[in-house]
């Protein structure tokens, strides 16, 4: 806003007017700000993994004539780029999430199928984990929405529970469904979240226990994806959690009738 016009306008047009441009630029400001942090703190997030792998590269280089230490130091360029990769993806989806255009149409989406890949996604980092992956619940639920950002979002969840959880724990994705709303939830028997914590994990990069999430290959977007994905589809985000216990996270989600079977497609009418 040219600071000027603002003064000339408010000027002619009395006190009322001048107030309502003041919270509008307050507002503008907050926005900035907001995306100034957000910018500071991507740069800072990318900038360790892009480190590691300049590093690497340059021990590449000064090992040579050694071929065991090379594999090793490439498998571990492997393991940052595919950092980079799951942070740039998480920046995408945060940005898709929050731009008013950004999603795909929203039609109606069989859960079972959201449910299926989801989990089926997360078989290897359970086997890997030692945690138990299970799902269950109501079938033939449908809602309104976009099917991949969902899918995302509920794969969060997954991802977040196993890697908090002990070897030999079980994680469980659950539908329960009363015909208007229809619950997702996803529980763990893993290391749980402090009270003060609940309230701020929703938050971009926040992050209960810096070390661990790191260490876990955390990037503190998940769950900020997980209420930005629910919230557009109408929802809403909760947890539940007890420090050394577990959590479940639930998204609560507007449900739709399921489309008419279509006349046409004979495959229905076996
Ligand atoms: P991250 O990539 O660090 O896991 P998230 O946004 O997904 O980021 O989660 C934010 C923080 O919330 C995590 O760093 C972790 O401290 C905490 N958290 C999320 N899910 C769980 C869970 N199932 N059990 C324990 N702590 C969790």
């Amino acid at each position: 806003v040219d600071s000027r016009l603002v003064s000339a306008r408010a000027s002619t047009l009395g006190p009322r007017l001048s107030l309502l441009i003041v919270r509008d630029v307050t507002e503008q400001e907050r926005l900035d700000q907001m995306r100034n942090d957000f910018v500071a703190n991507t740069s800072h997030e990318l900038k360790t993994p892009v480190g590691a792998v300049t590093l690497l590269a340059e021990a590449i280089e000064m090992a040579a004539d050694d071929p065991a230490q090379v594999r090793q130091f490439a498998s571990r360029i492997t393991a940052e780029a595919g950092r980079l990769n799951q942070l740039t993806g998480r920046i995408m989806s945060l940005s898709r999430l929050q731009a008013a255009d950004g999603l795909g149409e929203f039609g109606p989406i069989a859960l079972d199928e959201v449910i299926a890949a989801s989990v089926e996604a997360h078989f290897v980092q359970a086997d890997g984990a030692g945690v138990e992956l299970s799902r269950g619940g109501d079938r033939g639920v449908w809602v309104r929405g976009d099917a991949q950002i969902l899918t995302e979002a509920v794969g969060n969840l997954i991802t977040n529970a196993i890697a908090y959880s002990p070897r030999g724990s079980r994680v469980g994705v659950g539908v329960r469904s009363d015909g208007d709303i229809v619950e997702i939830a996803v529980t763990d028997q893993g290391i749980g979240i402090a009270e003060s914590d609940q309230e701020r994990i929703f938050e971009r990069f926040y992050r209960a226990d810096e070390a661990r999430s790191r260490r876990t290959g955390g990037t503190g977007l998940g769950l900020s994806i997980v209420k930005h994905a629910t919230q557009r589809h109408g929802g809403e985000v909760r947890v539940w959690s007890r420090a050394g216990r577990g959590s479940t996270f639930t998204m609560r989600l507007p449900q739709v009738d399921a489309p008419a079977a279509d006349p046409h497609d004979k495959k229905k009418h076996k």
